[in-house]
C-alpha cells in the first residue's frame, strides 16, 4: 500500500476524484499542478489516497508498460491488452469476455 495524490471535486452529490488529470507521487506535486492548470477554477482541492501497488499500476501512475487484466487480475504488458467497453481485457481472457459481451 502506499498513498498517492489527486485532485477532488464536488460534483453536487458526493465528491469524485479527478483521476484523468493524472495522480502525483507527492502532495507538493499535486498542489503545483492544482495552481499551475486550474488556478481559477474552485471547489478542486488535493487529496490523498491509499491504494495498493496493483491499483497504482493499473492507473499507470509510473508510466510503465503494464495493465492489469479486469478478467483475471494479472498484470500484463501494455501490448497484450486490449481495452473492449472501457475494461482492460488480456489476451487470454478476450476470447470468453467477448463471448459473455451482450449482443
Ligand atoms: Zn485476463
Amino acid at each position: 500500500m502506499k498513498s498517492i495524490y489527486g485532485l477532488m471535486t464536488d460534483i453536487g452529490n458526493g465528491n469524485e476524484l479527478m483521476y484523468d488529470l493524472g495522480l502525483w507521487e507527492t502532495e507538493e506535486a499535486a498542489g503545483a499542478y492544482l495552481k499551475q492548470e486550474l488556478g481559477h477554477a474552485s471547489g478542486i482541492w488535493v487529496e490523498a489516497l491509499v491504494i495498493n501497488d496493483a491499483l497504482s499500476d493499473n492507473l499507470d501512475l509510473d508510466g510503465d508498460e503494464m495493465a492489469l487484466c479486469s478478467q483475471c487480475g494479472i498484470e500484463y504488458n501494455e501490448a497484450d491488452i486490449i481495452i473492449i467497453d472501457d475494461q482492460d481485457v488480456c489476451i487470454n481472457c478476450e476470447p470468453a469476455f467477448k463471448e459473455n459481451m451482450p449482443g
